[in-house]
């Protein structure tokens, strides 16, 4: 099949109609958003981007951030977007390993970009947080016609890189089948359509806000209002003309301290979509009460796109994460054997699909080892599915931390705190918080009491690790609870500190 751009283009019979209203009371018709993909796709290849390239960008969210992504794929080439949390010693790791040969930056971090960008031969321009710079003002002379690149439905859109638990990323890659897919099955799962208004606060580097959010707007012809970040007194203000919001569960729990927040705020709103990490069946309720709307929990992951949801109609069960989506088949199998297990039976949740990524960039043996020889894809979440075929997600099998939504996998801070003088060995966990799900902790063990303390750990890990990858407290221990096999338990440290941030 085609270039997703084609797709997305032959499904929009209406240019003139709203797409996207910016934060600053800017209009985006479809057929603006087009033209200036047509445009800025026209400087991308000036600058040599050709089919199959990667384009890499850490940029604030703008609209013109976003355009980027829909021109990348109308050029042929492979989006490539970067948490702009990342420090120039992890962006370091990401532009080597994906050699791309374009990188948008903001212009406040040109400079350093630049030292990364000439070691791989890429060229560099920019995109502001209000979405201006070089990249924008070359778009503004370009024609805003362009012929989409042709390209296959097997080949790629977008590679997102996923932490690594063994301290390296991998980049999965996403084809144009992955994402049109997905897209198209969840307009029909969610009844999107062009009465749409969807409220968009979420990044755009991440699967949730770049695919879920933006593809089903587009795909469905809606249209949304686009916020820069997360603001709840803002959300307040635009239910009362949005139709639906998606977000991560600390969206949820922090509209639901909004005094303001009742059944007459909301009755223009027709869903709530919650992902990413898991929403507390109390918020559910919660929710529910104040509201009288269900959110609707959903279950995916970089590498597949989305899995399962809970149903439009018929009951959202709180903590549950609903049936698989039309196309995808979940099963459960036993992570040791890889035996098949039955319903309310825990084990590794595999997935396969037309949404399943194709593999993870440059790394065929990580690929191969992490899908079955029948092409399911070994998720690394624990679960099961229950005898109403609710798929319920128990826990992670990759000791994976998820902070506001954000993934953070212990071993990389580890890593960063063990490097540090006075420090024997650290592990690193994630406990109940009230705002973030999970508090990144860590535990740390000294050579010698008070060689180290908690202000210098934090400070030197400032210009290391991404801010939402910083541990919040630390704790000092003589030793760290061991088994009998010498491996540290880390559901004892879990337990222990439990009430660290809600007691
Ligand atoms: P990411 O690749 O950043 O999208 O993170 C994917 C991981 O987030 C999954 O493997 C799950 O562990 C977790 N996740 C996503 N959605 C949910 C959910 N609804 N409930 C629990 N965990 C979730």
């Amino acid at each position: 099949m085609s270039n997703l751009f084609d797709r997305l283009s032959r499904n929009t019979p209406n240019l003139a109609a709203r797409a996207i209203e910016n934060i600053d009371g800017t209009i985006y018709s479809y057929g603006d958003l087009f033209a200036l993909s047509a445009q800025i796709a026209h400087v991308l290849v000036a600058q040599g981007v050709k089919s199959g390239d990667r384009v890499a960008a850490q940029v604030e969210k703008s609209v013109p951030a976003l355009v980027l992504y829909l021109a990348t794929v109308r050029a042929g080439a492979v989006y490539l977007p970067l948490n702009t949390a990342y420090t120039l010693a992890e962006l370091d790791y990401f532009i080597s390993d994906s050699e791309p040969s374009l990188i948008v930056c903001d212009p406040a971090s040109e400079p350093g970009i630049q030292q990364l960008a000439a070691k791989v031969g890429a060229k560099v321009l920019t995109i502001d947080p209000v979405g201006k710079g070089s990249l924008v003002s070359a778009a503004a002379e370009q024609s805003p016609e362009f012929n989409t690149v042709a390209r296959q439905g097997d080949d790629l859109a977008a590679i997102l890189y996923t932490s690594g638990t063994t301290g390296r990323s991998k980049g999965a890659m996403l084809t144009h089948d992955n994402l049109h897919s997905n897209a198209t099955t969840l307009v029909e799962y969610w009844r999107f359509s062009s009465k749409d208004v969807l409220i968009h606060a979420l990044p755009i580097y991440h699967t949730h806000g770049l695919f879920v959010a933006s593809n089903v707007t587009f795909f469905s012809g809606a249209s949304m209002i686009f916020l820069p970040k997360f603001d709840p007194e803002k959300i307040m203000e635009l239910m009362v003309r949005a139709t639906c919001l998606m977000g991560v569960p600390t969206f949820y729990v922090r509209l639901l301290q909004h005094p303001k927040l009742n059944k007459e705020n909301v009755k223009n709103m027709r869903l709530f979509v919650s992902g990413s990490a898991p929403l507390l069946a109390d918020t559910h309720r919660e929710w529910s009460a104040k509201t009288g709307h269900a959110i609707l929990e959903r279950y995916g992951m970089t590498e597949t796109n989305m899995n399962t949801s809970n149903p439009y109609d018929g009951d959202r069960v709180p903590g549950a994460v609903g049936y698989p989506l039309p196309g995808v088949s979940v099963r459960i199998a036993d992570p040791e054997s890889g035996k098949l297990l039955a319903a309310d039976e825990i084990g590794m949740i595999e997935v396969k699909g037309p949404n399943v990524f194709k593999g993870y960039w440059r790394m065929p043996e990580k690929t191969e080892a992490e899908f079955k020889p029948d092409g399911f894809f070994i998720t690394g979440d624990l679960g099961k599915i229950d005898a109403r075929g609710y798929v319920h997600i128990v826990g992670r099998g990759k000791d994976l931390i998820i902070t506001g939504g954000f993934n953070v996998y212990p071993k990389e801070i580890e890593s960063e705190i063990d490097a540090m003088p006075g420090v024997f060995e650290s592990a690193v966990i994630g406990v109940p918080h009230p705002d973030f799900g999970e508090g990144v902790t860590a535990v740390v063990v000294r050579t010698k009491p008070d060689q180290i303390d908690e202000k210098a750990i934090i400070n030197a890990l400032q210009d290391r690790l991404a801010k939402f990858k910083q541990p919040k407290k630390i704790i000092f221990l003589d030793d760290l609870p061991r088994n009998t096999m010498g491996k540290v338990q880390k559901n004892v440290l879990r337990d222990q500190y439990a009430n660290l941030y809600t007691g």
